[in-house]
């Protein structure tokens, strides 16, 4: 059957419970849809020590360039309490015009969406004039380790180049047309320590307590503010999460306290410059003696958590300007270009071509009762038809 409805695609979607790292079906269910419109599909397993083996997805259509990508995941979070639900999580069901299901939204209903659209494109036009490539991890939900990243690498190697990239997450606030996702913020992680001398707290003079300098420490990384944002991005903030001490003695000075932060920042920084910044920041504070007159600068040591996420933004005229007019096509409505939220897979795939994203609405993303209405479904696959011969047209001309 020729994929063109986006509801019956992504009811098959739904039927295959790919909580990760299970495929459960899914890959297969997609790559029997695409096969029929004229993609050759690889599937890619990635391994890993000590992680469980992912399979991933790897399908193109035409061998020409301009070569447009479309990337996303077909895993999904865990159901959570399946009595909660009012449908059961993995049956597609449809009630008033929604579908129900784990993934509906994230982001089985925009894989579904954009098969149906490429389907039709095809359906109307015959193969596309250059290239369309699906790009499917069923690691985006987990570690993320034998996704995205080795499924890149994978196909790079094969060489595999790319003019294009949109991502089908969902990006919508409230309603579909709201929001395109132009760039993300970077984030990094740390945790400070501070070394004191445990003692008797009637006696302080004779310890040295690691409470006052973790808090002049965590102070100084909250304020003042690291920036008032930039043209694309609102201000870097920063969050300090925990404060461990673990004392459980109300007469005893601990011997050390830590705490740990995590900043979300804008274009103002690399991660490196925010690294000395927020060092500089440190050794400031712990010199500082407020809080410890006639003390020597407390000893502290930062250790940085995991790789930090960098921040991107993409200026692609042709890309954001097919996507933004095709959804105002359709939908009368104009984007917000948007760089808020987390992190996504995004920032792995900028490092080999421009990308975007734009999807579903996000609302029921990983609650209970996730669903989507039938007719943004239509919607999402009109804008990505759209899109397609939009962009395809830019790159021609
Ligand atoms: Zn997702």
């Amino acid at each position: 059957m020729f994929p063109t409805d986006p509801v019956s695609n992504l009811a098959a979607l739904i039927r295959c419970p790919s909580v990760t790292p299970a495929e459960g079906g899914a890959l297969a269910a997609l790559e029997a849809m695409l096969a029929p419109v004229g993609f050759k599909v690889d599937r890619v397993v990635a391994k890993e020590p000590g992680t469980p083996d992912i399979e991933n997805l790897y399908a193109r259509t035409g061998g020409e360039g301009p070569h447009l990508m479309f990337a996303g995941h077909t895993d999904v979070v865990p159901v959570g309490d399946e009595a909660a639900w009012s449908r059961p999580p993995f049956s597609a069901a449809i009630a008033e015009g929604e579908m129900y299901g784990r993934g509906a939204v994230d982001m089985k209903g925009g894989i579904a969406c954009f098969v149906a659209a490429v389907a039709r494109h095809v359906e109307k036009h015959g193969a596309p004039k250059g290239s369309i490539s699906f790009l499917i991890t069923g690691d985006e939900e987990g570690p993320a380790i034998n996704g995205t990243v080795k499924l890149l690498e994978w196909a790079a190697a094969r060489g595999e180049r790319w003019d294009a990239c949109l991502v089908g997450e969902p990006t919508n606030p409230d309603c579909i047309g709201d929001m395109i996702k132009i760039g993300r913020r970077g984030s990094l992680s740390g945790r400070i320590t501070v070394h004191g001398v445990q003692g008797h707290a009637a006696y302080p003079h004779l310890a040295d307590n690691p409470v006052r300098s973790i808090l002049q420490l965590a102070q100084a990384l909250m304020d003042p503010p690291f920036d008032d944002g930039t043209e694309n991005f609102q201000p870097s903030n920063l969050e300090v999460t925990t404060i461990d001490v673990g004392n459980t003695a109300v007469n005893v000075i601990p011997a050390k306290a830590s705490a740990a932060f995590n900043i979300r920042f804008n274009d103002r920084w690399t991660a490196e410059s925010l690294m000395a910044e927020i060092v500089a920041r440190l050794d400031r504070a712990a010199a500082d003696s407020a809080l410890r007159p006639g003390r020597a600068p407390a000893r502290y040591e930062i250790v940085w958590n995991e790789r930090p996420s960098h921040v991107f933004l993409t200026r692609n005229n042709a890309l954001i300007e097919s996507l933004s007019g095709a959804v105002e096509a359709v939908t009368g409505r104009q984007p917000q270009l948007s760089t808020t939220g987390g992190t996504s897979d995004a920032r792995f795939i900028k490092d080999y071509c421009p990308v975007v994203e734009f999807g579903l609405v996000g609302k029921t993303m990983h609650m209970v009762d996730e669903r989507v209405a039938l007719a943004d479904l239509e919607t999402l696959t009109g804008i990505y038809e759209t899109f397609i011969a939009r962009w395809f047209g830019h790159a021609a001309a």
